[in-house]
């Protein structure tokens, strides 16, 4: 009796425990803690064809925050009580599906949890780069697909051409303005502090930056580009999108790529319009998920461009899954330096294990 009782103190302490952030109400406005619940629970046990996935980097951006919301966007609406929905990479820890083995690293919506059990479906091995594991949820993620197709694919670039970028300094911003010079455009990147400004100008090379905070945004629009705007890249909306519509060259695009300054509220509305009208100018939004399947075109040049030097990226890495609710809010007020990711656990020794070569 007494072995027997040892031995199930064993096991149960072996148990994974988990940990994970519910979302249990709505937010109004930018989302509270308050809006989430912390559960410690022991972890699933994976079945036939599963496997267990611990998350090693939680990917933070601004479209989670469109995703807490009771209507459904591109994706369904998060259910109240379930796992906060996000991306993320981790590494299999144990398998029952023959498509992966304990050690590989893989990415897809893991959520904002410790572990999660999954059929494999949506989740992707992660191709062997000399890179930082987080960035696979940047330059080499979504992020990267992000920036190079919106911006080659929906801006149509030509060599000498002047792009705007907005959130310049941010994930996909930074890269949206470097691609920008590496096709010989003229580009002015917009941001809301002096030290991104400084950033943007001295090491990312852009032409001419705006600090949106403090200078005149139609007036400064019109100094840097005094022909007009062929091409904006726009995350932001609001005030900076009515600005770039208020002095687009003819033919000029925009690239609709977010509207990080409406997520918190439910007006969304630019009021000039006409504009496209008046310019004979398109207007036109993606998804980067649509360009999923051309991501090798992306990373042949990502990795070009990093090699020679001619691509910077920045990580900001916030430790343990706890903060996420909080971290979450960085991208809202700009306090978040390069593509936010929350470090959930410890990356493995051998990282190059079960990757994709
Ligand atoms: P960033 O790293 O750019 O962080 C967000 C930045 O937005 C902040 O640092 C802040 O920079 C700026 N910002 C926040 N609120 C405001 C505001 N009210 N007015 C002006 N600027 C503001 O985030 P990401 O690179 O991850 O995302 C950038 C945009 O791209 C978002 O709109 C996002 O939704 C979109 N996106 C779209 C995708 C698609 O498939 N279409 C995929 C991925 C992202 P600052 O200090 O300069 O104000």
């Amino acid at each position: 009796m007494e072995f027997l009782r040892y031995n199930h103190a064993m096991l149960t302490s072996q148990r994974r425990m988990n940990q994970r952030w519910l979302l249990t109400a709505r937010p109004h406005g930018r989302a509270r803690e308050a809006d989430f619940t912390w559960e410690e629970i022991p972890a699933d046990e994976p079945g036939d064809g599963q496997v267990l996935v611990r998350a090693i980097y939680l990917s933070l951006d601004p479209t989670n925050r469109i995703w807490m919301n009771e209507a459904d966007s591109y994706l369904p609406a998060i259910g109240l009580g379930s796992v906060m929905r996000g991306g993320g990479i981790g590494m299999v820890e144990e398998s029952l599906n023959p498509q992966f083995a304990p050690g590989d690293l893989v990415q897809g919506l893991l959520g904002w949890q410790l572990y999660v059990v999954s059929d494999g479906r949506g989740l992707s091995k992660l191709p062997n780069l000399p890179v930082p594991l987080g960035a696979h949820l940047g330059v080499f993620g979504h992020i990267g697909l992000t920036a190079y197709f919106g911006l080659l694919d929906i801006g149509r670039p030509k060599p000498g051409e002047t792009l705007v970028v907005s959130a310049g300094a941010g994930a996909v911003g930074s890269l949206v303005g470097q691609i920008g010079k590496i096709k010989g455009l003229h580009v002015t990147g917009v941001a809301g502090s002096e030290d991104k400004c400084r950033w943007m100008r001295d090491d990312l090379r852009f032409d001419a930056v705006v600090n949106y905070r403090i200078e005149n945004l139609g007036e400064a629009l019109r100094r840097h580009c005094p022909e007009g705007i062929d091409i904006y890249f726009d995350n932001v909306g609001g005030r900076i999108l009515d600005a770039a519509l208020g002095h687009l060259a003819m033919r000029g695009r925009i690239v609709l790529c977010g509207m990080i300054s409406q997520y918190n509220s439910d007006v969304s509305a630019p009021s000039n319009l006409t504009e496209l009208i008046m310019q004979r100018a398109r207007m036109e939004g993606f998804l980067c998920t649509d360009y999923a399947p051309r991501g090798a075109e992306m990373y042949r040049d990502m990795v070009a461009w990093l090699a020679s030097g001619q691509l910077k990226f920045r990580l900001d890495v916030v430790d343990g899954l706890k903060s996420a609710p909080e971290a979450l809010n960085r991208l809202f007020d700009g306090s978040n330096t390069g593509k936010l990711v929350v470090q959930v656990s410890d990356e493995p020794v051998d990282r190059t294990r079960g990757a994709v070569n």
